[in-house]
């Protein structure tokens, strides 16, 4: 204490004493654990009542509404507990937060979560394991494992099979597709005549084909491997958005003419807006004749694998050499949650890297289970653990019902929809989505697209529903994306007639 030679110093001195102590009863720890339980449940019941009050998806709220109120929060002044960062929080957050369990949420790849995959969040927070190495998570490495075998063993990859969680359908993809390009890369080199020393001159010749309806995460990582945007062979789809296999078969023949080396195939088992399957077995065929790689991007369709009336359509995905599976569309998973699977678990060893203060390759060598030896991530969540109190409390065949629930309600949908003839459907519903617009006879095509546009915009606005837009062969369409099985045709009817409501509303006014 002799080091205080001023009263200011001894108030500094014991407000920071004040100050360790109030901070080190936020740690998470024995002593705090009564704390943790009532903070969290103070969270856990503020979220079941605010579902519980809203009846609806959104409120419609403009950012330049809300983000006054976010940049007026003084960061550098924390209030004094956590029920006023809560209240804070509902005004800031909750109030105006877009609700994906509404049934007239119908936008986006978002899900209704199910109950056992929050259970599994609380828990897997508050342990933090890192999955990244044995040392850091011990038995979530291995419950991972396990999830990566079922879903290897539903796609009936084989034996050999391996994979990983990520974050997202895009890093998964993204991943596979760089372990297709260095499996090109490697056959190059043991080709001297092919002159592939030098890797941007390899990378140079490399080409991915997708279909003109694959998601865009195909063309980013085409962008970051190396390839450019450049490096996708769009190919042409059918009626049905669904890769024509002449097209793929053609646009083969054509790189191959000219001298460039096919890196991967990519089928999407479920086109974001279409949900459109391409031909599995065409595309794996033509991928082997021409010595590609076969990627399958499943991050929607993927939930099929527990379908009880809809496994069919993913037959043939089976061949693939690696697989996107989203969780968190189709298996009704919290953000996030995916993983990426291969036919061969020996591909992974493109994107091991050894760390000698992580996972030094001996470490390897005594077969402990480095899961980062695996992943693009290092440190990374135990996400695996929501699908795994999933299966373990609802199972494979609840999480299928409930998928097959969603794709009823669209082919419902898509029939109110055919026999309206204010609406035009783009095609046929093929699992959740509806590609749709509104265009009563004698609307020309320029005010088809200001209408329809006009409507998107104006159901988000009003909140009462929440709708997504897309384009169709340069024209703009609405979209359903339906994953909430409670919803009723009643529901879905509703939101039609306020887009016609909208809509005419829309056209009077044009005319007027
Ligand atoms: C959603 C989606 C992706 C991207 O997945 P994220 O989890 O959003 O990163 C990739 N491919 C398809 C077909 C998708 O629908």
């Amino acid at each position: 204490m002799t080091l205080l030679s001023s009263t200011a110093d001894q108030t500094d001195f014991g407000s920071r004493i004040e100050l360790a102590l109030a901070a080190s009863n936020q740690l998470f720890n024995p002593r705090n654990a009564p704390r943790y339980v009532a903070d969290v449940l103070q969270a856990v019941n503020l979220v079941a009542t605010k579902v519980s009050r809203t009846s609806r998806p959104f409120t419609g709220c403009a950012p330049g509404q809300l983000s006054p109120l976010v940049a007026g929060v003084d960061l550098d002044r924390p209030l004094p507990d956590t029920a006023a960062a809560l209240e804070e929080l509902e005004g800031l957050y909750l109030q105006d937060a877009v609700y994906f369990h509404d049934p007239k949420y119908a936008a986006h790849l978002n899900c209704p979560v199910v109950i056992p995959a929050l259970v599994g969040e609380a828990i897997l927070s508050a342990v933090n394991s890192s999955l990244d190495t044995w040392d850091q998570s011990a038995g979530a490495t291995l419950i991972e494992r396990r999830l990566v075998d079922w879903t290897a063993g539903r796609l009936g990859l084989g034996a050999e099979a391996d994979g990983v969680f990520t974050s997202g359908g895009t890093q998964s993809n993204l991943q596979a597709l760089l372990i297709a390009r260095n499996h090109a890369v490697e056959r190059l080199r043991q080709d001297p005549a092919a002159d592939a020393g030098w890797l941007p001159q390899a990378l140079d010749r490399l080409r991915i084909f997708a279909s003109e309806a694959s998601h865009f995460s195909i063309a980013k990582s085409a962008a970051l491997l190396g390839l450019g945007y450049d490096g996708v062979v769009p190919v042409r789809c059918d009626s049905e958005r669904r890769m024509d296999p002449a097209a793929l078969r053609q646009a083969l023949a054509d790189s191959r003419s000219r001298g460039e080396v096919p890196m991967a195939v990519v089928a999407t088992a479920g086109t974001t807006d279409f949900g459109s399957i391409d031909p599995l077995d065409a595309a794996a065929e033509l991928a082997r004749q021409a010595g590609s790689w076969l990627h399958v991007d499943a991050a929607y369709g993927g939930g099929l694998l527990t379908s009880l009336r809809y496994r069919h359509l993913l037959d043939g995905i089976s061949a693939a050499d690696s697989v996107t599976v989203d969780y968190h569309k189709t298996f009704f998973q919290p953000v996030s949650s995916s993983a990426v699977l291969v036919r061969d678990r020996s591909t992974l060893r493109h994107v091991a890297f050894h760390a000698d203060y992580l996972n030094p390759a001996s470490a390897a060598r005594e077969q402990i289970p480095n899961q980062v030896d695996k992943s693009l991530q290092t440190t990374r969540r135990f996400d695996a653990l929501k699908l795994w109190l999933t299966l373990r409390i609802m199972g494979a065949d609840g999480i299928g019902a409930l998928l097959d629930g969603a794709i009823d309600l669209a082919s419902r949908a898509g029939e109110l929809l055919e026999q309206d003839p204010e609406f035009e459907l783009a095609s046929a519903p093929q699992l959740s989505t509806l590609v749709f617009r509104y265009r009563p006879e004698g609307v020309d095509a320029g005010t088809a697209d200001a209408l329809n546009l006009h409507i998107r915009r104006a159901v988000c606005a009003s909140g009462e529903a929440m709708v997504a837009g897309t384009t169709v062969d340069g024209r703009h369409y609405l979209k359903f994306t339906l994953l909430n099985a409670e919803t009723s045709v009643e529901e879905l009817n509703a939101i039609l007639e306020q887009i016609r409501a909208i809509g005419a509303g829309f056209l009077a006014g044009a005319r007027a």
